[in-house]
Order: C-alpha cells, then sequence, then structure tokens
C-alpha cells in the first residue's frame, strides 16, 4: 500500500535519537529547549513551547487565552476533531464556520457573516482558531481585522503547516495571530513521533503554556506566593497536566527541522508534477491562494462526480483496491456523533459537506518515488474513467 502520508527518516535523524539514549536526560534536558528555539528562531516567534502533541498545543492555548464555560470558540468544519475537540476539554461551546469553496479553508465572508449575526445575539467567540488546510494558509490578515473589530483572539492551527509562508513570511510568526500551532505526528511535515508546539510573541501566554504544560508547578520565585521553604521547594501554582516532549522525541524534531525546507520543495515538486498529469482527469486539483506558499501537508482533489460513472465512494475503494492508500481530509466534525448529540444538524455548513462528498487526499509526501506517484496517477485515471 502506498500510504498518503508518511515520514521520512535518515540515518543522522537515528543517530539524533541515539546520542539521546547514550545521555543523561531522556526528557527534561537540553533537546527540547534546542527544538523550540529552533523553531521559533525558523518561524520569527519569540515564543515556542513544545508538548506531546498538536491537540494538548491546542488544550493549553485555549486555557491560556482564558477559554472557560459560557465561552464560544469557532473554527473550520473541514478539520481533525481536535481543533475544535480542545474548546470542549475547557467547557466552552463550539461552532463551525462554512468553508471557502476555492481553498477549502474558513471563509472570511461567512465568518464576517456569523460574526455580525452573533454581535446581535450576544454570543461573539472568544477565540476563532482558523485551520490551515493541506498547508494553505487561511486569510489571516482579514481575519485578524475582525478579531480586531470583534474582540476576539486567534490561534492558528498550523498542524499541517510548518515550512509554509503567508505573504511572504513564515507561518507560525504570530503576526495575525496570538498563538501558533504545530503538529509533528509522522504524517505531518516534520515529526518527533508524537509532538506539537504553541508559539507566541506574547510572554504572559508564552508562561502560562510552559505552566500548564507540566502540573501547572513552577520553580520560578517570582510567580511563588511565598519564598521558598528550601531549594527543593516547588509550588502549584494552576491545575495543569503533563504533556510535555521528551528529550528523544525533542532530538529527532531538531534533526528533522533541518530538511524542513527539502522537505517541503520536495512536496512542491510532487504537487506540481500532480498538477499536471492531473490535468485532463476529470477532478479539480488544489488551488493556491497567490498569498500563499503552501507546507503541502495534503494534496486534495475533488472529484467532477458528473463526468465520472463512479461514485465518490466507489471511486475511493478502486483505489484502495489497487494499494493506493488514498484517504478523506475530513469528515465535517459536526458530523461526528458526539458532535451531534450536542445539538448539530446536517446542512450546517452545506460547502463543507459538498466537500466532504467529492475530495479525496492522494498520496504526498517526501519520500513518495516518481513510478509510486505514477502508479498513483494511473490509477486514477482508471477509476475515473467513463
Ligand atoms: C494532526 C492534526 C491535529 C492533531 O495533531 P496531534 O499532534 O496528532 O495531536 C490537530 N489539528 C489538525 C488540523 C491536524 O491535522
Amino acid at each position: 500500500m502506498i500510504p498518503y502520508g508518511r515520514q521520512d527518516i535518515s540515518e543522522a535523524d537515528i543517530q539524533a535519537v541515539v546520542d539521546v539514549l547514550r545521555s543523561d536526560f531522556l526528557t527534561q534536558g537540553p533537546a527540547v529547549p534546542a527544538f523550540e528555539k529552533a523553531i521559533a528562531d525558523y518561524c520569527g516567534a519569540q515564543h515556542a513551547v513544545a508538548v506531546n502533541s498538536a491537540t494538548s498545543a491546542l488544550h493549553i492555548a485555549c486555557l491560556a487565552l482564558g477559554v472557560g464555560p459560557g465561552d464560544w470558540v469557532w473554527t473550520s468544519p473541514v478539520t481533525f476533531v481536535a481543533s475544535a475537540n480542545c474548546a470542549l476539554y475547557c467547557g466552552a461551546q463550539v461552532d463551525f464556520v462554512d468553508i471557502d469553496p476555492c481553498t477549502y479553508n474558513l471563509s472570511v465572508e461567512r465568518l464576517a457573516e456569523k460574526l455580525a449575526q452573533a454581535k446581535k445575539s450576544g454570543c461573539l467567540p472568544k477565540v476563532v482558531i482558523p485551520v490551515h488546510l493541506c498547508g494553505q494558509p487561511c486569510g489571516m490578515a482579514d481575519i485578524r481585522a475582525l478579531g480586531q473589530r470583534y474582540g476576539f483572539k486567534i490561534i492558528e492551527d498550523a498542524s499541517h503547516a510548518i515550512g509554509g509562508r503567508y505573504k511572504g513570511e513564515p507561518i507560525g510568526n504570530c503576526r495575525y495571530s496570538d498563538i501558533t500551532v504545530f503538529s509533528f505526528h509522522p504524517v505531518k511535515i516534520i515529526t518527533t513521533g508524537e509532538g506539537g508546539m504553541a508559539l507566541t510573541n506574547d510572554e504572559s501566554l508564552a508562561k502560562h503554556m510552559q505552566l500548564l504544560r507540566s502540573h501547572g508547578i513552577t520553580r520560578d520565585v517570582a510567580d511563588m506566593t511565598h519564598s521558598p521553604d528550601g531549594p527543593w521547594y516547588y509550588q502549584q501554582i494552576d491545575l495543569g497536566f503533563n504533556y510535555r516532549m521528551a528529550d528523544i522525541q525533542a532530538a529527532l524534531g531538531l534533526s528533522q527541522m533541518r530538511r524542513l525546507d527539502e522537505f517541503v520543495n520536495k512536496r512542491h515538486a510532487i504537487a506540481q508534477r500532480y498538477d499536471e498529469l492531473l490535468a485532463d482527469l476529470p477532478v479539480i486539483i488544489p488551488s493556491k491562494h497567490p498569498d500563499s506558499y503552501s507546507g503541502l501537508h495534503l494534496y486534495v482533489i475533488r472529484l467532477k462526480l458528473n463526468q465520472i460513472r463512479k461514485t465518490h465512494r466507489e471511486v475511493f475503494e478502486t483505489m484502495r483496491a489497487t494499494s493506493i492508500g488514498v484517504n478523506i481530509h475530513y469528515i465535517p466534525v459536526y458530523r461526528q456523533p458526539y458532535y451531534e448529540v450536542l445539538g448539530f444538524k446536517p446542512g450546517h455548513c452545506l460547502e463543507a459537506e459538498k466537500y466532504y462528498s467529492e475530495a479525496i487526499s492522494l498520496p504526498l509526501y517526501s519520500a513518495l518515488t516518481e513510478a509510486q506517484h505514477d502508479q498513483v496517477v494511473t490509477a486514477l485515471r482508471e477509476a475515473t474513467s467513463a
């Protein structure tokens, strides 16, 4: 099976992990701060807080921004469930803003309309979480302007987007957001096995997230309620979690960072070749917004079903039957049973549902060979031929 995504591990990556295994610290050593610094420097952000997943990063980002019971958090329906679940962890309520029919990202127009309505009914969101689907950034300048007008904070879910750019600057610099989150799951652009990071330019948010990732415990005298009882002393001043990244993981991440640009360039070369080879097929290839240079986590096509004999599902199954590990990103989050119980009904976001009925993710990862690539295209050509 050719998977839709997979990691690219070099001998240098393996050696970096082995070096940590032979060192004094498997966790809470020097590799985590070194990895944080590498990512912050690459992105041009002031602070980076490494955690054990993007899901954890989203959770502590929401908490640091004060999300709690009675608050609303809005995100895109076309995302992994974690982008919405983070608000529920905090006791807040979630709603979804329909997608743009070209980029499949949260639509700025729909967001503006929904904000105007919410203002009238007094339920404006505290936080909006734009998701850079497939690695292509959302319209962040416009979303930021709406944030200033309506008073909401912004967490960029950039799980797909490390190595990408928006208006010529690295995604993750938080120019248009309060916090940006990356994922280092093996299918993503660089990996630490499991892992995530939250970036911010706000020192107090960074400090709060550092506290929350490790039980709410501080060893900083300045943050304590009274002077230490002795050199062993620490204080728990908040209710945090164990969301720490291990040094073993951070060493892998640091080593992977050295090839980030190479990975994204390779993804672009493969996507470019897909664009050319799929040009005469009854599919819509991914759009490229002029403001954006995508991290290209995913290559999603949409089937022109009125020009294909098979159904969406049949095309998918035909591809899988020929060992092409296609996938679907994503089932609209509010169509999950857990969200239906919360009151969401089919039809809540029509563009998202239309997208879901046509979208297929084709294999895309830096180590995909040209022969595998051709195999995918041939299989799709056969699956969609009349
Ligand atoms: C993968 C992903 C996450 C969760 O990442 P983990 O590191 O697996 O917790 C969150 N949001 C999006 C959009 C993702 O693709």
